[in-house]
């Protein structure tokens, strides 16, 4: 076997090992150089590249191996220096840019993601008000709503929508010092600085940008040190006419024990709550994703997933993926009967009546691990693991909210419970050995 001409092959190859991880943009891939067993693959920009590297890299590596018949290794490169999928192609701009991706990842290890743009976001009534903010505050950052405030439940939007400005913003002006971290980040950062002794280093970092853009900051609750820095960043850029965005998963009065003049200042700009998404929305969404990875959904399957799955819009793409992976891996069509067997446990959720206490239990058994050490404080991975699926079970199969499960996991923080199951759910799509741990779990959980 020898170099192939072009990279057709290998996206074949990609997209039957990996389609969910595949997307209607790998076309614009194209087959660099090839040296001493390294493939070069030119990237539309570095966002993609970015994304390739993360998620993609043993799948091109496979297919290239199994293509050339050689030990070959895989890497994304971009001409482009862009960090957004639409990007800018000036010479002047790249650079800037490029600079302050490093600069980005650096300490603040938010990669923008090519699917989480304005493009990509369907707008329906539960987020018009939502989107509509945030289009304008890309459109003329500081001179409109500041602060900007998102809030809704997990998986409604907020990041995708706080990536969408940031990249917007960069694409525009790729002059603009934007700051985009999650709140936790933020803390992290700031405890660092304290015990570092570099305080002053922390506030430059943030008192100097155009934008900071800072997701799920109900984080703050009862971080009285931080809060009080946060004050203080906000009040230097709020009267620089710096923009401000921020999210978190309820609105500012409801952010506990969060102090009250921060609350006010939240309050100061525009409040944009997010809801759950109505059938047609989801309807499109599941649309929109399933074009993004280049699949063509039969109408009766959008519906169908759309109306089996009414909670949580991440799990709707989890659905597509784990319609199509299966398709894929069984050599089947996509049918709605593929699509019933595959999502018959999410059917419907609320006939389900299992008590946190039985799932807690299963899990424990399954892992063999005492209660104790579940609800506990122990951080090794052997414990981490069966804690987070009972996090991401009680959410998936009772009606409990982030904070009740939170209180009976060992009173932990309701964002923990939310990154737990965010982590849980990543995993049951990418890793087969979890998603079958999981789903035994709920055979145990829930006899059929
Ligand atoms: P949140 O931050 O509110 O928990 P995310 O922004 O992480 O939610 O969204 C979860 C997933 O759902 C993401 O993959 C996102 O792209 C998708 N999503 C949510 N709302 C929409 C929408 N209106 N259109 C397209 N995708 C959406
Ligand atoms: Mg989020």
């Amino acid at each position: 076997m020898s170099f192939p001409e072009n990279i057709n092959s290998i996206l074949e190859k990609v997209k039957a090992s990996d389609p969910k991880n595949c997307r209607a943009w790998f076309n614009q891939l194209r087959l660099g150089g090839f040296e001493g067993g390294l493939m070069r693959i030119e990237c539309p920009d570095k966002t993609t590249a970015g994304y390739l590297e993360e998620n993609c890299k043993t799948s091109f590596i496979r297919a290239a191996q199994s293509i050339t018949g050689r030990l070959v290794s895989v890497e994304f490169i971009s001409n482009d220096n862009t960090l957004t999928p639409t990007g800018n192609n000036s010479k002047s701009a790249a650079k800037k840019t490029s600079a302050r991706q490093d600069d980005v990842t650096d300490d603040v290890p938010y990669r923008l993601h090519p699917d989480l743009i304005f493009d990509n976001f369907v707008v329906g009534s539960c987020n018009r008000l939502a989107h509509a903010s945030c289009v304008a505050v890309s459109a003329s950052p500081g001179n409109t709503y500041n602060p900007l405030f998102l809030h809704g439940s997990v998986g409604l939007g907020k990041t995708h929508l706080l990536h969408a400005i940031c990249c917007d913003i960069i694409r525009k002006n790729p002059d603009a010092q934007v700051r985009f971290l999650t709140c936790e980040q933020f803390v992290n950062l700031f405890i660092k600085a304290i015990s570092e002794n570099n305080l002053p280093g922390f506030q430059q970092k943030f008192r100097n940008v155009d934008i900071l853009i800072i997701d799920d900051v109900q984080f703050l609750r009862n971080r009285e040190g931080s809060q009080e820095e946060f004050f203080h960043t906000f009040n230097a850029l709020y009267d620089g006419r710096k923009q401000i965005v921020l999210s978190a998963d309820c609105s500012p009065d409801e952010i506990a024990d969060l102090q009250e003049r921060l609350v006010s200042r939240f309050k100061w700009g525009l409040v944009a709550r997010i809801d759950a998404p109505a059938h047609e929305t989801r309807e499109a969404i599941v649309r929109k994703k399933a074009a993004l990875r280049g699949f063509v959904i039969p109408d009766e399957i959008a519906q169908f997933i759309a109306t089996k799955i009414t909670s949580n819009t991440r799990e709707l793409e989890g659905a597509i993926t784990s319609i199509y992976a299966m398709a894929q891996a069984t050599g089947e069509p996509v049918t709605l009967e593929l699509a019933r067997n595959l999502l018959g446990y999410e059917q419907s959720p609320q006939k389900q009546s299992v008590d946190f206490t039985t799932i807690v239990d299963a899990v424990a058994k399954y892992y063999k691990v005492r209660l104790a050490d579940i609800k506990g404080k122990g951080r090794h991975k052997s414990i981490i693991v069966p804690r987070q699926i009972c996090m991401y079970l009680a959410r998936k199969l009772t009606p409990m909210s982030l904070e009740e499960i939170g209180v009976n996991i060992g009173r932990r923080d309701h964002t923990t419970v939310m990154h737990s199951i965010d982590k849980i759910d990543l995993l049951t799509r990418d890793d087969k050995v979890i998603k079958k741990q999981v789903d035994e779990i709920v055979t145990l959980i829930k006899p059929a």
